[in-house]
């Protein structure tokens, strides 16, 4: 390494262990000192320290799941280093700073391009893989600009734009993901992953879904969850034939049976892969089985081991019964004959993901709403709650702005039988307390607390609080 960036680097290691020391100081200091020091030179020597190379795993939904699947799944056949939660260029050098390994595997989260710099993270960790779950409608006001969809869904495509070689692993069944793996088939290998079983989604979009080609509202033969499905478009856009299908699922006791055939290459070993096994996984929900399917793609694309792709999966889909849920996801508790579930659906596709594992006969919804300017989420939120039909809905301001969430209830209280609690984030703690007050006097048999909230920090008190109140 040059002089400037080995200088970097010992300053960024530095600050890294001095950051460790104290907690809740910036995790993405020691990034930005080394590239304050060094440039992005010096990121494009640093990222060279994972001997096979980096991967960088994004969407809307399902990128921490994703990645601890991934981190899993890798760390049987070689060694890894993991990264969780980063979205801007400060934390990715952070991350490289720390321990050498085979493989830097990077969560990362993209609100907006001018924010997260996707293309120029892209070109200087230059990654062997970019990973692609979901793309939906989220955050459509960033730092208080308005964030158009167009926008948001352009600064995730910019993450792969600039590779040129490596792969990218892309949701067939999800319209936009497919998309930019097609966009990018002149480049670089993409695999793609997909549902091939008799599963059908029968409740309404969370929004309406257009070709990303010609803007056309599209037509699905079949919808597997929300907007992931089978589709195609009069401009002949269509979907992808999926590499990795999940092909068989069927519920045994208390678990999934599924199947996994792929016909891929294996990007490490440039070794053609073609498998078909069955496995059991836990019976959570058609959004991890997406998860779990699109970490297995990214797996079976890197492993250094392709002779272990079989073993590895069935003994890692084993060790999903303990595996830990990412801080704030929805969770499910039994209170005495009630069903409690909490946790966070800050866009319309995830509260639709927490009511396809959550009973919505009988239900009482407190709902926490988006923030001023967010229209779209909400209207996305509210089609998912039309068709969820609880008996009662709590609304509670999810973000900054009460009298955006007074307007929302407003919305809510002309369809349902509603109550406002104009309670902001400053006063949690009161928050906290009115809600689970709901939930002890609430006469339904499901109860469901959902919608925006802010980050995991709301999600994480209100779960360790109920835990403790009531179980
Ligand atoms: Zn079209």
């Amino acid at each position: 390494m040059k002089f400037k960036c080995t200088t970097a680097s010992l300053a960024g290691r530095l600050a890294r262990f001095i950051v460790k020391l104290g907690r809740g100081m910036g995790r993405s200091f020691p990034g930005y000192l080394f590239l304050r020091i060094g440039g992005f030179d010096c990121l494009r020597e640093l990222s060279k320290r994972s001997k096979i190379g980096n991967i960088l795993i994004t969407g809307t939904n399902g990128k921490t799941t994703t990645t601890k699947m991934l981190c899993l799944l890798l760390k049987k056949d070689s060694s890894v280093s993991c990264n969780f939660d980063s979205n801007t260029v400060n934390a990715v050098a952070t991350g490289l700073l720390g321990g050498k390994a085979e493989f830097g595997i990077f969560e990362y989260g993209i609100r907006t391009a001018k924010y997260s710099m996707p293309d120029t993270v892209c070109k200087y960790v230059d990654p062997i893989g970019v990973i692609y779950t979901t793309i939906s409608r989220e955050h459509t006001m960033v730092a208080g600009e308005k964030n158009p969809f167009r926008e948001y869904f352009k600064a995730k495509r910019l993450l792969s734009a600039p590779m040129k070689k490596g792969f990218i692993i892309c949701n067939a069944d999800d319209p936009r993901t497919a998309f930019i793996g097609m966009e990018k088939e002149k480049d670089v290998q993409v695999a793609y992953y997909g549902l091939e079983v008799g599963l059908e989604d029968e409740t309404p979009l969370s929004a309406p879904v257009h070709c990303p080609i010609c803007e056309e509202k599209l037509e699905y033969s079949k919808r597997y969850l929300n907007h992931r499905g089978i589709y195609r478009c009069k401009c002949g856009f269509s979907r992808p034939e999926p590499h990795v299908k999940l092909t068989r699922l069927s519920k045994k006791d208390k678990k999934w049976e599924i199947e996994i055939s792929s016909e891929t290459c294996n990007y490490t070993s440039q070794k053609r892969i073609s498998s078909k096994f069955k496995l059991e996984v836990p019976n959570f929900g058609i959004h991890n089985l997406y998860n779990f399917l699109c970490a297995s793609t990214a797996y079976i694309t890197f492993t250094p081991h392709p002779e272990n792709i079989k073993e590895t999966i069935i003994k890692t889909a084993q060790e999903l019964e303990k595996f830990t849920l990412p801080p704030g996801r929805f969770e499910i508790f039994k209170l005495g004959d009630k069903t409690v579930g909490i946790g966070q659906g800050d866009n319309g596709d995830a509260l639709k993901a927490n009511l396809q594992v959550h009973p919505s006969d009988e239900m009482t919804l407190i709902y926490t709403t988006p923030d001023k300017g967010e229209d779209e989420i909400f209207q996305d939120h509210l089609r998912v709650i039309k068709s969820a039909k609880p008996m009662k809905i709590h609304v509670f301001p999810g973000r900054e702005s009460t009298s955006a969430a007074r307007n929302y209830y407003k919305t809510i209280k002309e369809y349902f039988d509603a109550s406002f609690h104009p309670i902001s984030n400053k006063e949690m703690d009161k928050k906290i307390d009115e809600i689970l007050g709901i939930i002890d006097e609430s006469s339904t048999e499901s109860v469901m607390v959902s919608g925006c909230g802010p980050e995991h920090l709301f999600w994480n008190k209100l779960k360790s609080k109920f835990k403790s109140t009531f179980i």
